[in-house]
């Protein structure tokens, strides 16, 4: 699942190509829960309009408009956000990629999963929503209008302090981990993110939240800023199905420390890593190394 640091990445790549181009008109495949405004809506809110700026709120890109209205976007599972200048080959079936001409092998056709299609007024590249899984979300609100889900998220996780850290962990009985993982708390951290940061931070996952000390949280937060930027400079984790939205793919994952890997070695001390549930999440950390 696309985390902050993939949104983030998103944003900067795909804002180039939407802010101050001008919709000319929306190409939706048909009305389903993908969409929380109705296709027909989304068509008639956005042609003519230009965008003015693309924010990230969490885990939401928010593109806005030159009316104030707002264009809400959310990767979902396996949501890709992309130009016509996409180059990735993963984006393109492995059957329809041998039937092309090498040259032709690179460029993105819309298929069924394309659900929205952003064509521009200056006849440039085209800017594809494709999800396969259909978990994503696309949203159009008017002037004005407030959404929960945005207009009421947490800190966000590039903007979280140890300070914040402490003061949320208090009395909490909670593993550290689940912590970490509660929106409410910070927006976006995600599962890859809060098992690295524990790691740099040396702290176990499983411990109970409330035993933090101050220069526990300060050193958690640090780790989980360090992580998430660092993640955000090598363009994302390309875990299962997230693809950068000009078809590059991300190289975070190869700079994990224990995330999947439970039964491989510590990069530090050589032991095992081990594999536990932590709020029914997958979670990876070294015994040796993290208390
Ligand atoms: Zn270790």
């Amino acid at each position: 699942m696309p985390e902050l640091p993939e949104v983030e990445v998103t944003r900067r790549r795909i804002g180039p190509l939407l802010v101050g181009r001008r919709i000319e008109r929306v190409l939706t495949t048909r009305p389903s829960y993908f969409f929380l405004t109705p296709p027909a809506r989304l068509r008639a809110g956005l042609a003519g309009r230009e965008v003015r700026d693309l924010a990230r709120r969490g885990k939401y890109l928010v593109a806005e408009l030159d009316d104030a209205a707002r264009l809400v976007l959310h990767l979902g599972m396996t949501g890709q956000l992309f130009s016509a200048r996409a180059t990735s080959p993963r984006l393109i079936s492995a059957g329809a990629r041998s039937a092309l001409h090498p040259e032709e092998q690179l460029r993105f056709e819309p298929d069924a999963h394309t659900h929205l299609r952003l064509v521009f007024a200056d006849g440039g590249p085209e800017v594809f929503f494709r999800d396969v899984r259909k978990f994503g979300k696309v949203l159009l609100l008017r002037r004005g209008q407030s959404h929960p889900r945005i207009d009421r998220l947490g800190i966000d996780a590039l903007e979280l302090s140890g300070e914040a850290l402490f003061a949320a962990s208090r009395g909490r009985r909670a593993a550290v981990k689940a912590l970490l993982l509660d929106q409410a708390v910070a927006t976006g951290v995600g599962n890859i993110y809060a098992d690295e940061a524990l790691f740099r931070a040396r702290i176990r996952p499983t411990r109970r939240a409330g035993s933090l000390a101050r220069r526990d949280c300060d050193a958690l937060a640090e780790a989980v800023r360090a992580v998430l930027l660092r993640s955000i400079e090598t363009g994302g984790s390309s875990i299962r199905d997230y693809v950068a939205p000009d078809g590059a793919d991300g190289a975070f994952q190869d700079e994990r420390r224990v995330y999947a890997r439970g039964g491989e070695a510590c990069l530090v001390c050589g032991g095992r890593i081990r594999r536990v549930l932590v709020a029914q999440r997958g979670t990876h950390y070294c015994p040796r190394c993290q208390r």
